[in-house]
């Protein structure tokens, strides 16, 4: 269903208007009447919001509503049947524990609020309920700490890393979430499996510091995380569920649209009586993406780190002599030394390992971390500053020209390199 024109859309109570961005133009969109929410943030009236191409989301109305779109869409329609009540009859439950968790400061333990974390399949809608049961919960006042573990599509900062941030308002559907201060981890990689053991330390370290804080504030520890996960929920994928559940010590796993996932966390997790494992269904309205899709969101997102959703930034191109940077990469070097190994044994890689690096031509089109690592060997357990873009490399002159958001000297001389790129196009 192409469209160009402006067009009014009238929602019935309880139903979304569901729409897809089209990839070569903007689309406008506004509340002409009633009350309406984008994946849990409730719409100004009268105020146009411009979503980028390619964007995909759904306008909900609890009570009803009339909603006015400007631009085109690749498609856009209306449906009655939504798993949004059972989705808010989850947030109705946190919101208990939460007010239980406040009413009691002083216990250590009854004052943790929920630690909520989101499972299931690529594409069964984890980010988006993650985003509103943040939403809802911001809205009534609450401070939640988002967490997120998905590194290929990164909805923090950029895809290879592991973030959390406070969430302090709803989340602004066009904009996203807010960049003030996030808690950022570098694994370098859009995939844990290029360095299962180095996902793990992060997301044990990132456990850590939010457990240090929680420690300090009441007000977050009553609030609680929404931890978003990544789709990968077999193989090596689940044990790395099973690991998140246990490093932030998840007290409810919400299963998006898959019984065997379900069930399987349901008889893994039974030793644990404070752990609560719910199924939810999954949204009709969630989109596919396929490998190139999602390949395209992560350049997207790397994109907008440097430029802004809307061009709105401008990056400093800076070059610096070889010798300026110091860079780093985790499991280079080999695990034990040949002469302790039994003989004919090859030394096998240390995956956590961090191993200094030579700039060359191959650095052309990698994004670095910037770490704020005062030393080398802290690095594994300090979190980044921001990320830097390689475009060009003068391997005559020994000189490399980086994109940075800002101009002048970088935090830090360290930087950390995974197998990130990007082509800036
Ligand atoms: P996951 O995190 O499980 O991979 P997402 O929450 O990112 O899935 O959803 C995939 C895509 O579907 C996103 O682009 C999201 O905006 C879109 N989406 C989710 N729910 C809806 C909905 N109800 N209507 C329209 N689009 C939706």
């Amino acid at each position: 269903m192409a469209a160009t024109t402006t067009k009014q859309v009238k929602l019935e109570k309880e139903c979304e208007l569901r729409v897809e961005v089209s990839p070569d133009s903007p689309l406008r969109v506004r509340l002409l009447s009633g009350t309406a929410e984008i994946f849990g943030t409730e719409m100004p009236p009268q105020v146009w919001l411009s979503f980028p191409p390619f964007v995909k989301f759904a306008v909900f109305t609890w009570y009803g509503a009339t909603i006015e779109m400007d631009g085109a869409t690749e498609t856009y329609y209306t449906a009655d049947e939504t798993p949004m009540v059972s989705y808010v009859n989850v947030h109705a439950v946190l919101d208990a524990r939460r007010n239980r968790a406040k009413a009691s400061p002083s216990d250590s333990e009854s004052s943790q609020g929920p630690r909520v974390i989101v499972v299931g399949p690529t594409d069964s809608g984890k980010s988006t309920l993650s985003r509103m049961l943040l939403s809802w919960a911001a809205k009534q006042g609450w401070k939640p700490t988002f967490v997120d573990l998905d590194i290929g599509q990164g909805t923090i900062t950029i895809p290879g890393c592991i973030a959390a941030t406070p969430i302090e308002s709803p989340i602004d559907p066009v904009e996203g979430i807010p960049l003030e201060m996030p808690m950022v981890y570098f694994h370098g990689h859009p995939t844990p499996s290029a360095n299962a053991d180095l996902y793990k330390i992060l997301a044990r370290e990132l456990a850590k510091i939010l457990e240090r804080q929680f420690a300090g504030n009441t007000e977050s520890r009553a609030a609680g995380m929404v931890i978003n996960t990544m789709g990968w929920v077999d193989g090596l994928g689940y044990e790395l569920l099973l690991h998140a559940i246990d490093a932030f010590n998840a007290t409810v796993v919400l299963v998006l649209g898959q019984e065997k996932l379900c069930s399987m966390l349901k008889d893994v997790l039974q030793s644990k009586p404070n752990v609560d494992v719910v199924k939810l269904q999954k949204s009709g309205g969630v989109v596919s993406r396929n490998a190139k899709v999602r390949q395209r969101a992560r350049g997207h997102r790397i994109r907008e780190y440097f430029y802004g959703l809307s061009n709105d930034l401008s990056p400093h191109s800076n070059v610096a002599n070889f010798g300026d940077l110091t860079v780093y990469k985790f499991g280079g070097g080999p695990q034990a030394p040949r002469s302790a190994l039994p003989i004919g044994a090859e030394p096998a890689a240390d995956p956590i390992r961090l191993v200094q690096v030579k700039i060359d031509s191959n650095f052309l089109h990698l994004v670095l971390a910037v770490s704020f690592a005062k030393e080398p060997d802290e690095i594994i357990s300090s979190n980044v500053a921001g990320y830097i873009y390689v475009t060009e490399v003068d391997t005559q002159r020994n000189k490399i020209t980086y994109l940075a958001p800002s101009s002048g000297e970088l935090p830090s001389r360290f930087l950390i390199m995974g197998s990130l790129t990007w082509i800036e196009n």
